[in-house]
């Protein structure tokens, strides 16, 4: 086919006690009031238990946030490096645990490593985030995906070649990319409210701004993540059936979430990274984890599915159409030639739409992506 569809592969009484801590208790805020309601109504046996001691641990610092290793009390803020098991790898991971009960949000960067507004964007929001400003509950991650981005490498964690934006949820035997995923869906996903996943034109790619959400969930989950796309001052948004991403992983585990891409051409400017933290401000005030209500922004223009056209093989790509320019049925948006010069494929649109991002690197290998356009 001379292009394919955006469908990438792609949701006794102490008993009750324990049951009842143990529900993730940032799914829900009364959860930590069942905690107690439980603790009153079927108090613990006299002997001591691990979990007894657990337990007062917990009643004594109030609400603990956990990934891995890490482990911030209530109004605490804590990071650190978190080892994947089975080893090798390790992620840069903050945690910040707000002074008063509100909702957990996961901020996830550099699933692909070469997107750097997204990175820098999230390094800079831990290092400024704090505890006492924040309602609920902060896990940052910067970057996911650091063999990609230390060795400056596009779409894939050089450490097995495989892309971690391809592989949630991940396998905890897997290779390395599929145990990151894992951990990342288990650890950091499952005890979310909301998802957020920063990405950007890769190193070899361009495109204007825009946020996804995906389809793979309930009417209800998809309300929530377009209402929160809609807060953002992207200028684009549209839905996607793809489910090998974190926001489709986390769509399919009942989480609502979003992705956004700022940013290209593996470079980065203050004023970018500015811009995507102002998304995350505006994120976080809408879910209540900040204060404050969103100043009035454009509304990005909304756009349904994706549709990517890819090289059929190896060549030289002459892109012709540029992000944002809308585009007609049967418009040539670039020409694939060998290295002689010789026409292996033209790109044509099949249908009316908007071009979301092209490829701009002259070397394209077969499979790959050469541009995409959204459909209204
Ligand atoms: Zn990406």
């Amino acid at each position: 086919m001379r292009d394919s569809w955006n469908l990438f592969p792609r949701a006794c009484a102490s008993g009750i006690f324990f049951t009842a801590w143990e529900l993730p208790s940032n799914k829900e805020p009364s959860a930590g009031c069942r905690g107690w309601a439980a603790f009153f109504l079927f108090p613990p046996p006299a002997c001591g238990t691990r979990r007894n001691h657990a337990i007062e641990r917990m009643n004594s610092m109030g609400k603990l946030l956990t990934v891995g290793s890490l482990t911030a009390r209530e109004g605490e803020k804590v990071q650190g490096m978190v080892e994947i098991p089975g080893g090798s790898i390790q992620l840069p991971v903050t945690l910040v645990n707000g002074v008063r009960p509100g909702k957990t949000l996961l901020i996830t960067s550099g699933v692909h490593g070469g997107e750097y507004v997204g990175i820098q964007a999230a390094i800079e929001t831990a290092a400024s985030l704090q505890p006492e400003e924040v309602q609920g509950q902060v896990i940052l991650v910067h970057p996911a995906n650091p063999n990609a981005f230390y060795q400056r490498v596009s779409y894939i964690n050089p450490g097995d070649g495989k892309n971690l934006n391809r592989s949630f949820p991940g396998d905890p035997n897997g290779t390395q990319t599929e145990r990151m995923a894992h951990f990342i869906a288990t650890q950091m996903v499952d005890q979310a409210d909301f998802c957020v996943d920063l990405h950007g034109g890769d190193l070899h790619e361009e495109l204007s701004s825009y946020a996804i959400y995906s389809d793979a969930s309930t009417p209800e989950n998809m309300a929530v993540s377009l209402e929160a796309a809609r807060q953002l001052t992207v200028r684009y948004i549209h839905k996607s059936a793809a489910t090998g991403g974190l926001y489709g992983c986390s769509a399919l585990r009942g989480i609502p979430g979003i992705l956004i891409e700022r940013g290209c051409r593996g470079l980065w400017t203050p004023q970018e990274v500015a811009d995507y933290r102002e998304d995350l401000c505006r994120l976080m005030r809408h879910l209540g984890i900040l204060p404050g209500t969103n100043a009035p922004a454009p509304s990005p223009v909304e756009f349904q599915y994706s549709k990517v056209l890819r090289a059929p093989k190896d060549g030289c790509w002459y892109p012709m159409a540029s992000p944002g320019d809308w585009i007609a049925p049967g418009q040539k948006l670039g020409e694939l030639r060998d290295c002689f010069g010789n026409l292996l494929f033209e790109a044509v649109a099949q249908e009316e739409g908007m071009l979301l991002y092209r490829i701009v690197s002259l070397a394209v290998n077969e499979g790959s992506p050469l541009c995409s356009y959204v459909l209204l």
